[in-house]
């Protein structure tokens, strides 16, 4: 069992009031809070060591650049990855799967080859691939999701072809929050000898990751969803593949020999990562997986999905509650009778209530539900059950101003 209330003490964001009233914040879906060592690790950097990496001789530069290669070891760890070349710095989840639509794109995709996505996806794995598709003529095929909110998998098993060339789904989605089986799929996917992109997001927060025992080909994540800073993600691929496609950005460090009459590019993961990277944060970003794992997946997810089903208990006893998915970890959207989502949001933003509302960057799910936009709860580790007792209490004070 975890001990809540020590673990809430590491977050000094969460003792804090809004309006006069203590901070409820359940927006973890879109951020999460930060615990004081990542941001005293980053303060330490910055304050005691900065320097830039990789290019010095100097005394400094080489502490940063060990500070730096340790973290991406650190991440190797937590997806459990083979090798650290595996391993690639992005900016986030969305960086992250530009860059493989733009490099894997680029030497495995032709006129005419289709990539397979799903119902559920967040902008970020749809946009990219309509760039692409901007460029080269692909086909995008979309699986379709049952009413209870899952990929309806037998559709999955009949959109592939011999013109598919890869599959690109989310773990979790951030929405609906349906946990995908995703080892299943890329089963599925490879029994057609296409690879598949796991973008992590949501996943990484809440579940453990290895992508060897999934096998999947590539994985994405963003370190500010799991309690990193903003402005640094990761991007996993194989080596295999990654060695055969071509950098996403040129520029320092992703370079062997540069002259005009012919450029060389540098070895993995280097050749993906194009000028000076956010050193600090990724510091901060190891900071934040070490404190995850000290903690431990077993843990946090038994408080997590506890409190979900709770949440989803509790929500449910509200008349004219509509709730979206299966909820299956952390996150539930709804919407109560036809009080509008983002009025409900404002409101509970004056109880001290942080939701979320709207489309949460999945339009087309939200056409498949036939709606506009939801209100979303989204829950973390520090999060308790009088919060969410809150947040019920909260909904109907504001039922009952309409
Ligand atoms: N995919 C999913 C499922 C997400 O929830 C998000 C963030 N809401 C993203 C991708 C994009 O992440 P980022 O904005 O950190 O790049």
């Amino acid at each position: 069992m975890l001990d809540i209330q020590e673990i809430r003490r590491d977050f000094p964001i969460l003792a804090r009031e809004v309006y006069g009233r203590p901070l409820v914040y359940l927006d973890n879906g879109a951020t999460t809070q930060k615990p004081r060592c990542v941001v005293d690790a980053m303060t330490d950097e910055y304050l005691n060591v900065n320097a830039n990496v990789h290019r010095g001789v100097h005394y400094l530069s080489q502490q940063a650049t060990e500070l730096h290669e340790a973290a991406r070891e650190t991440v190797r760890r937590f997806v459990n990855a083979r090798s650290t070349a595996e391993i690639i710095f992005t900016r986030g989840t969305t960086e992250s799967i530009n860059l493989v639509a733009s490099s894997f794109g680029q030497a495995f995709l032709h006129d005419g080859d289709e990539v397979i996505l799903t119902a559920m996806e967040h902008h970020s794995n749809i946009v990219p691939w309509q760039l692409l598709q901007a460029r080269t003529r692909i086909v995008i095929k979309v699986c379709p999701l049952t009413d209870e909110g899952r990929l309806d998998l037998e559709a999955l098993e009949g959109l592939f072809s011999s013109r598919t060339r890869l599959l690109s789904c989310t773990y979790v989605s951030n929405v609906l929050g349906t946990i995908n089986p995703v080892a299943d799929i890329i089963r599925m996917a490879h029994d057609h000898q296409v690879p598949v992109l796991i973008d992590a997001a949501q996943a990484a927060p809440h579940l453990p990751l290895d992508v060897q025992a999934l096998d999947c080909d590539f994985l994405a994540f963003s370190g500010h969803k799991v309690y990193g800073p903003t402005g640094v993600g990761v991007l996993y691929g194989k080596e295999t593949l990654l060695d055969q496609m071509p950098p996403y950005m040129g520029g320092g460090e992703m370079i062997g020999k540069v002259s005009f009459e012919h450029t060389t590019w540098n070895q993995l993961p280097y050749k993906f990562e194009a000028g000076t990277p956010d050193y600090v944060a990724t510091t901060g970003l190891a900071r934040a997986l070490d404190y995850v794992s000290a903690i431990g997946f077993p843990a946090i997810m038994e408080h997590e999905q506890e409190l979900t089903r709770y949440a989803r208990q509790r929500l449910m006893e509200i008349p004219a509650m509509r709730i979206f998915g299966p909820s299956d970890d952390s996150v539930i959207s709804f919407l109560v009778g036809d009080i509008h989502h983002l009025d409900l949001g404002t409101l509970l933003d004056r109880l001290g209530i942080a939701v979320r509302t709207g489309h949460h960057c999945a339009e087309p799910l939200m056409h498949r539900l036939g709606i506009e936009g939801t209100v979303r709860a989204s829950f973390a580790l520090y999060n308790t059950k009088e919060e969410v007792d809150t947040l019920v209490k909260g909904i109907d004070r504001v039922r009952q101003m309409f």
